[in-house]
């Protein structure tokens, strides 16, 4: 029996005659550029976010982007963020002109410090973004204290964590600003590209709306500089459908969790990944810790066993940033957990058989 790492035929074979239904009715009414099964996400996906506004776009990156633009963030500003995400955080930090600050991040939860974030503050700081990596949202609290002190915007980077929550928040509600992303493999995935910003300040909302759409506020009447950041038709449409099962898909990818917590727990030299109290994991990816990492997804492949690394550089240390940083030990939590990080197979229809095959797996690797 194989273990992919994902498997999205699985959960489109499942959802076939209702996901052509939709379709056919974006082709029947001709709304390939934003419109209305756009606007009906819109709607849809901001309830589920507990949020007063959600806003399409092209993608997670651009979601990103948008909301920093919305935010008048720019040239000259720097914005801080955890220097263990994927590389778009810091590009749509870059693309705004602005500079991003890396900095290190909680041993135990794998997010944002809040204790390192002041040191990291300037004059030219204009925002801080917190990445809910893996699925788990950042330490909210201290982080929204820290910026109301110094006047600074909270973007959250919640492109892994649709439908997370922190005290009972949803990821997106609790910043200025949230950004998702549906790139297919995350937990709401499109059948394409796509992402959305969410918001509860009615004016960033209306910028951020006539920004995506080359700031008109109506037809051909263009009020700022904008950029064409609308969401395709299509992927409004699918993404209407598949939010309607996204709280169980979630609650399986935490039950997996909880099977590989169970199979895998108090083994030596083995960590897995912590739930912080008060917080709703949703597992986009279920990492854990080990000292011979590049073996032990050697010895799991040859048992046709997928794994992967997320994310096996620091973006600190990364071709495309470390010019601008100082090199190793400017972060040393992150550069101590880089190499040991492994992700395991998740996602909702993967089976207990599975489940148990691979942690089987890991663990007569560890005790050999
Ligand atoms: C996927 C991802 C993004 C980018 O989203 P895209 O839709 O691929 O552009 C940004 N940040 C994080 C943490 C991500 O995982």
């Amino acid at each position: 029996m194989k273990v992919p790492f994902l498997d999205l035929k699985a959960q489109y074979q499942s959802l076939r005659e209702e996901i052509a239904v939709e379709l056919q009715k974006v082709l029947d009414n001709t709304a390939f550029a934003g419109g209305p099964f756009v606007a009906e996400f819109e709607k849809n996906y901001a309830e589920f976010c507990q949020a007063k506004h959600a806003i399409g776009v092209g993608s997670g990156t651009e979601a990103l982007w948008v909301a920093l633009i919305g935010l008048g963030v720019g040239p000259g500003d720097e914005v801080i963020t955890a220097d263990n995400s994927f590389i778009a955080t810091a590009e749509a930090i870059s693309f705004t002109g602005a500079r991003p600050v890396f900095i290190d991040v909680d041993e135990s939860s794998y997010n944002l410090d809040p204790k390192k974030i002041e040191a990291a503050i300037t004059d030219k700081t204009k925002a801080i973004i917190p990445v809910h990596l893996y699925g788990q949202m950042a330490d909210m609290a201290p982080i929204m204290e820290i910026a109301k002190k110094h006047h600074l915007f909270v973007v959250e980077d919640a492109a892994q964590a649709q439908g997370a929550e922190y005290k009972g928040q949803r990821a997106g509600s609790v910043g200025h600003a949230g950004c998702f992303s549906f790139y297919p493999g995350k937990n709401l995935g499109a059948y394409g590209e796509a992402g959305a910003v969410t918001t509860n300040d009615d004016e960033l909302a209306a910028r951020m709306r006539m920004f995506r759409d080359h700031g008109q506020s109506k037809k051909y009447h263009h009020d700022m500089v904008g950029w064409n950041a609308r969401m395709d038709g299509f992927q409004g449409a699918v993404l209407n459908v598949k939010l309607k099962y996204l709280n169980g898909w979630n609650n399986a990818r935490r039950a997996h969790a909880q099977q590989y917590n169970d199979l895998l727990a108090g083994i030596e030299g083995l960590t897995t990944p912590a739930e912080m109290d008060s917080s709703r994991h949703i597992y986009h990816i279920y990492p854990i810790l080990v000292d011979n990492r590049d073996a032990l997804m050697d010895y799991l492949k040859q048992q046709d066993i997928a794994s992967g690394i997320h994310y096996p550089v620091p973006l600190h240390l990364t071709g495309a940033y470390a010019a601008d940083h100082q090199g190793a030990g400017q972060c040393p939590v992150t550069e101590r957990i880089t190499p040991r990080l492994v992700s395991l197979p998740m996602y909702p229809e993967l089976t207990a058989e599975q489940i148990a095959m691979t942690a089987d797996a890991v663990k007569s690797f560890l005790q050999k």
